[in-house]
């Protein structure tokens, strides 16, 4: 049974994506919209399913590989967009299909597979994670490490390097971030014209990202509502 307020709030954020691609001069084509499930039950993630959602967001290992195993049979395309720990990265790698928190050359190590055979198996979708605050403590490669970072990517066959992803930080306005966002982006491109993805966007800020060029929205309780407490 699917609530039809979940279903009222998909339609809104979708309307909502399709203005602001106009107001930009941009089709909504270009667009992915992920669906951040991270705290809710998998009968959520079912409940979206029904709606027509492929394309879900999680930001936690456990939980990820948990939902994901039980709603095996929808065959969803799931994104990892939270930390992940280097000793996790392999088990990640069995469900998710787009990871967008690649942020150091050790976790793209532990990506890599010696035994990885890209006649039977699809790379997995790989978006640097960009830091656009000055605090190392946050999460995300510092801009001066992009391009190092990138190589290594490039260099591993189990990923393939789809663009940049970024959280605009709380202190200064989104729209000036994602500009910062759209720079390391093109940086990218420099190095492999084929990395055109920007995962950028949330419920507060997807309209400004959309501005600035994002091509991945990643957007939760907009759609979801209000999240559970973690566990
Ligand atoms: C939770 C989360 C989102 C979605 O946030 P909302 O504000 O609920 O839309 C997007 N990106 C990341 C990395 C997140 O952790």
């Amino acid at each position: 049974m699917t609530d039809p307020a979940l279903a009222a709030r998909l339609h809104d954020v979708q309307a909502g994506i399709a203005d602001a691609a106009r107001a930009a001069g941009r089709s909504a084509d270009e667009l992915t919209l992920i669906v951040v499930t991270k705290f809710h039950p998998a009968s959520l993630v079912s409940a979206l399913a029904e709606l027509g959602v492929r394309d879900v967001g999680e930001n936690r290992h456990q939980e990820a590989q948990a939902k994901a195993e039980e709603l095996a049979a929808l065959d969803l395309h799931w994104h990892f967009i939270g930390q992940l720990q280097t000793k996790k990265a392999r088990q990640a790698a069995r469900y998710a299909r787009s990871i967008h928190s690649i942020d150091r050359e050790r976790l793209v190590d532990a990506l890599a597979d010696s035994e990885f055979d890209p006649a039977t198996t699809e790379p997995i979708d790989a978006f640097l994670q960009v830091n656009l605050t000055e605090d190392p403590g946050r999460g995300g490669v510092a801009p001066a490490g992009l391009e190092a970072l990138a190589e290594r990517v490039l260099a591993t066959s189990t990923l393939r390097l789809r663009g940049v992803m970024a959280v605009a930080p709380l202190e200064e306005p989104a729209a000036e971030a994602f500009a910062r966002l759209a720079g390391y982006s093109e940086r990218l491109r420099a190095l492999d014209p084929a990395a055109t993805a920007i995962s950028a966007g949330m419920t507060h800020d997807y309209v400004e990202a959309i501005a600035a060029g994002a091509t991945h929205l990643r957007i939760g309780s907009a759609i979801t509502g209000n999240r559970p407490e973690p566990r």
